[in-house]
């Protein structure tokens, strides 16, 4: 028999779309706390989620006879007409979040507007309406969600552990963290605090609090604009790498997406910085005119579609690109050890959890201050007392460091040094010291001779320096022939007989596209009847590889690459694998050839890193030496 649904079936049906575990309910209320204009924001869930969610925020509060509105489906402020939909600003705008939390929860608001002197307590339950009284609550919306799915079993029986659940959680809170730092944002997990940020705007103080020292230390500011396009945040020097794309955060306008556009533009960037199948850390904030995403494609909002994706790609890979370059990335020894380093988060005091209107009134009651604007770094830091971030003009009423005053009574960890000096130093270079690598240095080096016949050791003032002449030898003919293909004076190998391959249909339509360029970078390539063709000619750098290998993964890399016919792309892919034809390792090399090697690689645009990412150079102080020796402590 077919039946209509009830609309409460329904309205569990639709919620599942919106609400697939605790996470979905935290990001729906923390986007509605930011489209709300909170400055404050915090977060306390319990059991991952599934017992207990509480939002707490400063911002505008529901008005009273809007409460129940807003539970109604496709009830929104923030959305009119479609045409509202493309010059969108706020997170939210499909009216469905509160009304699907209601059918699945157990849900109490708390909620106050400027102008009402009093609040409201709502409390919904499985979408229906158990009381709706006044409440004397602070300016702004707390939201209490208990007892996830307990009307829907099936549901709940998908739920994750309690410790995954948590995680999906954090990684939510750690992203509105960071596309808002102007906001502060505190977050607890069954009462013991495990973030809090200062909402000073200052960017690199969230990301402190959320991956610790050695990332903050290894940061470099971004900062461009091109047309009605802007890119600001930080990159990590290529010292911090992960095997996943965990760590590359970015913001379009605001909004924490995935994007696989810009997920490669921040990897092309970093091509020849980079290991293979290695990631960057990123926190970017890209801002585009709304008319240029669309970000209604996904119901849960986490992808986009750019109207001008290879405009998109080149301006963030470019960015990308010259930040790493011309700074001077020479590791020193302790290189490794320090890569291994876990990010250490800074520690936050356990604290026993407060109750809902303690947290509200000592959190919010007493915030006063504009939030300051984003990415300045307007600010002052007690290294005592970091919580404590004042702005420069009431550096005065700072507290002494015996008293910290603690925002909110949470003590976060203390910063060892303000992060305002947008500190380059660390054990990578700064970029204002004179450079290691560089014609004038290279006066002053003493070559002292090769070690295990692959090493180059190298005195030069106060340093002794390392070169490994087969990753240097590489970066040499990457560049030189990346120089031949701007020249378009490629040197050619005759392969004689041809090499036939044959070509998948995916793989032949590539080639056709190309072929123009592949001609250009010194390969001959004719078809061979059918699916087959035959390679005449090589560049002369590729000569001895395996042919076939090397065609089928240009074309491969060509096929998978963005729809952008960029030259350069395909030619850091052939210069890269003309490294293989460089020197190895364990060859004695004699002093000359040495130091026209070295020469050589002077000569080089990023001297520091082969075309793998591997390092070129490596280093080591006199200090650290007498350190080691204990000459010194
Ligand atoms: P949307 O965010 O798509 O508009 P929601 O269901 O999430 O839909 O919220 C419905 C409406 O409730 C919002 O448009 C907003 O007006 C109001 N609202 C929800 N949460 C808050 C909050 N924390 N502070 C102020 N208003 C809120
Ligand atoms: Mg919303």
């Amino acid at each position: 028999m077919i039946q209509v649904l009830d609309s409460k079936t329904i309205d569990k049906i639709a919620a599942g779309e919106v609400i697939e575990r605790p996470a979905s309910i935290v990001k729906e209320l923390l986007e509605n706390a930011v489209d709300a204009g909170a400055t404050r924001i915090s977060v306390d869930i319990k059991n991952g989620g599934i017992d207990e969610i509480r939002v707490s925020d400063n911002g505008s509060g529901i008005e009273r006879k809007e409460v129940r509105t807003a539970f109604l489906p496709h009830a929104t402020s923030k959305l009119r007409s479609i045409e509202d939909l493309l010059i969108l600003k706020s997170l939210g705008f499909r009216g469905e979040a509160l009304p699907s939390i209601a059918s699945v929860s157990k849900v109490r608001l708390f909620t106050k507007t400027v102008d009402d002197p009093i609040g409201i307590k709502y409390t919904i339950e499985g979408g229906t309406e158990v009381s709706f009284e006044e409440a004397g609550v602070p300016d702004g919306t707390t939201f209490i969600v208990n007892d996830l799915f307990f009307n829907t079993p099936a549901r709940r029986k998908f739920l994750k552990s309690a410790n995954t659940e948590a995680g999906h959680i954090s990684t939510l809170v750690e992203e509105i963290a960071l596309s808002n730092p102007h906001i502060s944002v505190k977050y607890s997990v069954n009462g013991s605090n495990k973030l809090f940020t200062g909402g000073n705007g200052d960017l690199k103080e969230v990301i402190y609090r959320i991956y610790g020292r050695e990332i903050t230390d290894s940061l470099l500011p971004v900062n461009v604009s091109s047309g009605n396009m802007s890119l600001k945040g930080f990159i990590s020097k290529p010292i911090i790498a992960r095997n996943s794309r965990v760590m590359e955060n970015y913001f379009v306008n605001s909004r924490y997406i995935k994007d696989d556009i810009i997920s490669k533009a921040i990897e092309d960037g970093y091509a020849g910085f980079l290991m293979q199948h290695r990631f960057p850390f990123t926190v970017l904030k890209l801002d585009i005119p709304c008319e240029n995403v669309d970000i209604n494609v996904h119901p849960r909002k986490m992808e986009i579609k750019l109207s001008d994706g290879s405009g998109v790609y080149d301006f963030i890979r470019n960015a990308v690109k010259d930040t790493l370059s011309n700074r001077e990335f020479i590791n020193n020894f302790d290189f490794e050890k320090e890569t291994l380093l876990k990010p250490s988060r800074p520690e936050i005091p356990e604290k026993a959890p407060e109750p809902f209107e303690a947290v509200n009134a000592v959190t919010y009651t007493e915030n006063s201050e504009k939030p300051l604007s984003l990415f300045k770094e307007e600010t002052v830091y007690d290294a005592g007392t970091s919580a404590q971030i004042i702005p420069k003009e009431r550096e005065d009423e700072r507290p002494s460091p015996v008293s910290p005053d603690t925002i909110d009574g949470t003590e976060a960890a203390p910063l060892e040094k303000p992060f305002f000096d947008d500190g380059v130093k660390g054990s990578q270079l700064n970029l204002f010291e004179e450079k290691i690598l560089s014609r004038d240095a290279s006066k002053e080096f003493k070559i002292v001779g090769q070690i295990f016949d692959t090493y180059w050791i190298i005195e030069y003032r106060d340093e002794m320096l390392i070169i490994d002449q087969h990753a240097a030898h590489e970066k040499v003919n990457y560049e030189s022939f990346l120089e031949q293909f701007k020249k378009r004076s490629v040197i050619t190998q005759n392969l004689n007989p041809p090499i036939i391959m044959t070509l998948s249909g995916e793989q032949r339509s590539v080639l056709e596209r190309f072929l123009p360029r592949f001609i250009e970078m010194g390969f001959e390539i004719e078809p061979f009847g059918g699916n087959d063709f035959a390679v005449r000619t090589v560049p002369y750098n590729l000569y001895g590889l395996n042919e076939h290998e090397v065609m089928t993964s240009l074309l491969d890399e060509l096929s998978s690459g963005i729809k952008d016919e960029d030259i350069s792309i395909i030619h850091d892919k052939i210069a890269s694998m003309s490294c293989k034809a460089a020197i190895k390792g364990n060859t004695a090399i004699s002093l000359n050839e040495a130091e026209a090697l070295i020469d050589q690689l002077l000569s080089c645009k990023d001297p520091y890193n082969c075309p793998h990412g591997r390092p070129t150079i490596i280093k080591m102080s006199k200090k650290e030496l007498e350190k080691k020796f204990k000459r010194v402590l």
